[in-house]
């Protein structure tokens, strides 16, 4: 297939776009580098500088079998500050993709969603009928976005599945993390690892779980990614897909942290601070969904191997 994958110079977009062109797909990225890396762009495919809104239509008059739409914004905390920047650029940008998809004719869609349409959960592990309450602007986004998902694929016979990733960690091979303000917990363990920070702050030891810090369900960015290649050859016209993607085993900050400490022979210092506002105490993933009618398999479920891949990259940089 000829695939447009949008944010393909990011972390999850430059991963998946790596595995799409190992599937023998040929994939033109469209990144404006605000938060990607031209050198993240893997080899063999075509890279568009730009701003998806404004290209859209001129890249899909090309004739595409598909669009992989990764490209948004993903800082909660910015979100929560700057909610145009976020309404503009997840929702009205996606919008002119769906129209641009629409106007000329490109069947199949796959949607980077998220966790963070669940807000707090009342259930655990969280299926996909669960009822959403984003607690931020970011995930109120992600959630508008998969709405007006839906109605595409209803009245245009769109082929369309969301992803919902749980916390997407890990690398494959030089395909990393490398975000320019850190805000995820592994790389930041990491940067202590390499002297880059002094110690870690754990967000409150004092949750309602075993060891009182936060759980949440770490997926390895390989797994995700043979996840969207798998959504992409399966979508069906005028159905939208929504798969749950995590292992449905959570790990709790200071597990996280230990099992840095072993793959890196690392001391790290941890200091227990305030809880982060809008953290919910467990987010675990049912991925039940996605097992049985993708046929996807986590086939790196384990921390230490998430971990291990991660530091990996982290020392090639
Ligand atoms: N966390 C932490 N210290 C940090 C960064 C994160 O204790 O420096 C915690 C955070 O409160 C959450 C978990 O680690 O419980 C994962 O946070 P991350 O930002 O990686 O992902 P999120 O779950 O927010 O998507």
């Amino acid at each position: 297939m000829k695939l447009l994958v949008t944010g393909g110079a990011g972390y999850v977009g430059s991963a998946c776009s790596a595995r799409l062109v190992e599937a023998g797909h040929e994939v033109v990225v469209v990144d404006d580098l605000s938060t990607g890396h031209a050198d993240a762009v893997p080899d063999g495919c075509r890279l568009v500088q730009a701003d998806v809104a404004d290209v859209a239509s001129a890249l899909l008059g090309e004739g595409f079998d598909g669009v992989l739409h990764f490209a948004a914004k993903s800082l909660v905390g910015e979100s929560m500050q700057d909610p145009t920047k976020y309404w503009y650029g997840n929702v009205l940008t996606t919008l002119r993709l769906l129209d641009a998809m629409r106007e000329h004719g490109t069947p199949r869609l796959v949607f980077s969603s998220t966790a963070a349409v669940y807000g707090e959960p009342d259930e655990v592990p969280i299926p996909e009928s669960a009822p959403t309450h984003p607690t931020n602007t970011y995930g109120a986004t992600k959630l508008a976005v998969d709405h007006m998902i839906t109605s595409y694929a209803a009245a245009h016979d769109l082929a369309a599945v969301s992803l919902r990733y749980f916390n997407v960690a890990g690398a494959y091979g030089r395909f990393g993390e490398r975000h320019a303000t850190e805000t995820h917990l592994i790389p930041i363990v990491l940067q202590v690892a390499t002297g880059h920070r002094d110690q870690v702050q754990i967000y409150g030891d004092d949750w309602p779980t075993e060891d009182g810090t936060c759980i949440r369900d770490y997926i390895h960015v390989t797994d995700l990614a043979d996840a969207h290649l798998l959504a992409v050859e399966s979508a069906t016209p005028g159905r939208h897909a929504i798969y749950n993607l995590g292992n449905g085993t959570g790990f709790s900050v200071r597990q996280v942290i230990e099992a840095c400490r072993e793959a890196t022979g690392h001391e790290i210092p941890a200091q227990v601070a305030p809880r982060r506002a809008g953290d919910p105490a467990v987010l675990v993933a049912s991925s039940d969904q996605a097992r049985t009618e993708l046929g996807w398999k986590p086939e790196r479920p384990d921390i230490a191997t998430i971990v291990r891949d991660a530091w990996t990259f982290t020392q090639s940089r």
